[in-house]
């Protein structure tokens, strides 16, 4: 019998019990899962879903598409049809490829999995996407976090020391930035990504809220990708992530794509949807202007703060944040607190900007909480 120890294999006794702590990964084991918030009966404005429906006359033609679906068969592995329908609605570049995701959290994981040798780096910014962090860990790789300057901006010399000392694979940026809702500066964030020795990630998940974008920036930057995705946009239940950028990239990060990540329904679902583009274009509009009512009306109230936001939720600064989220809570409403997950967090809400409704029960919801 070979020695386990001698051949990678497991420690401890031979007749020892398998235990999770014994067999698994330690990085699985520090890990803790990603925390989804029960928010069955509650105002849901935690998570940056598009709180409109979709109209009839769509509804019905999804629902027409899909009872047309194969499920007997194993869904189109390349996604033709969704990939003609996307490129021509997302305004993708006649050249660039594009990488389908269930959701874009599964590209990242790809991404991750795709760069993580042994002491590989993945650079970000801190606070960010939660699962930057999470799912370059989980890939073995080391997660660095360069702290934003206190108003949420790119600390460019930081960045450039980060940059020098740990030689990246791979950064993920997000643009417009999850939690604090900004835009980075477009110079420094292309000064970055000029000085990266890796590949460069831009998160747009925020794009539609934004009128900004990095697209017309590939064709400067051979190491860049932009990913999207059409949660925020309205479509979260479906999950269909993209990243697209060129094709020797895209080929290659091809390969960490299982066959058939995008489900038959979806592939059905998104396709017909995206036939109205129409449609997730005007409640995104809808959803831009009533941000900027929403953030006048919360700068009216004593105590608050508010910080600009190019998506479509607003971070909010309080005294007290935990005692207003659970205030809040008890009244029916479900934000993010944002408070406790990193310094400059201190006293920070996230709020979704919802349907006028839903804005004013969250404004009078607040209004209380922040006298109770
Ligand atoms: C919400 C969010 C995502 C996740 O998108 P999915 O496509 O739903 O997985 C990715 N990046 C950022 C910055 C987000 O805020």
């Amino acid at each position: 019998m070979t020695d386990p120890v001698a051949s990678g294999g497991l420690d401890g006794p031979l007749s020892a019990a398998a235990s999770p702590a014994s067999v698994l990964r330690p990085e699985v084991l520090a890990q803790s899962a990603y925390h989804v918030a029960d928010a069955r009966g509650m105002v849901k404005l935690d998570a940056m879903e598009n709180p409109y429906p979709l109209p009839e006359v769509v509804r019905e033609a999804v629902a027409r598409r899909l009872a047309e679906v194969a499920v007997n068969r194993y869904p189109d592995a390349a996604c033709h049809e969704l990939k003609q329908r996307l490129r021509a609605a997302a305004g993708v570049p006649a050249d660039a490829g594009l990488l389908l995701g269930n959701g874009s959290d599964e590209i990242i994981q790809m991404l991750a999995l795709a760069v993580a040798r042994p002491g590989a780096v993945i650079l970000g910014v801190e606070p960010s996407f939660v699962m930057f962090r999470l799912l370059a860990g989980l890939a073995g790789a080391r997660w660095v976090g360069v702290p934003l300057r206190a108003d949420f901006s790119l600390d460019e010399t930081a960045l450039q020391e980060a940059i020098e000392r740990h030689r990246p694979a791979l950064a993920l940026l997000a643009y417009p930035n999850n939690p604090t809702g900004n835009l980075f500066d477009r110079a420094v964030l292309e000064r970055v990504i000029a000085r990266l020795p890796g590949l460069a990630v831009v998160d747009e998940a925020y794009q539609a809220f934004a009128g900004d974008s990095f697209a017309d920036a590939l064709a400067r930057f051979p190491n860049l990708l932009v990913m999207r995705t059409l949660s925020k946009l309205g479509l979260a239940g479906l999950r269909l992530g993209y990243l697209m950028g060129s094709p020797a990239w895209i080929g290659e990060l091809e390969k960490l794509r299982l066959p058939y990540n995008i489900n038959a329904l979806t592939q059905a679902a998104a396709t017909a949807i995206l036939e109205h583009p129409e449609v997730l274009e005007g409640q995104a509009a809808a959803l831009r202007a009533a941000r900027g009512e929403l953030a006048a009306a919360l700068e009216r109230l004593p105590g608050v703060t508010v910080f600009p936001s190019a998506a479509n939720f607003l971070l909010l600064r309080v005294k007290s944040a935990p005692r207003v989220f659970d205030a809040l809570k008890a009244r029916g409403v479900l934000v993010k607190l944002a408070d406790g997950s990193h310094p400059l967090m201190e006293g920070c809400l996230r709020v979704t900007v919802s349907t006028p409704e839903e804005n004013r029960l969250f404004l009078q919801a607040l209004d209380e909480s922040l006298l109770s």
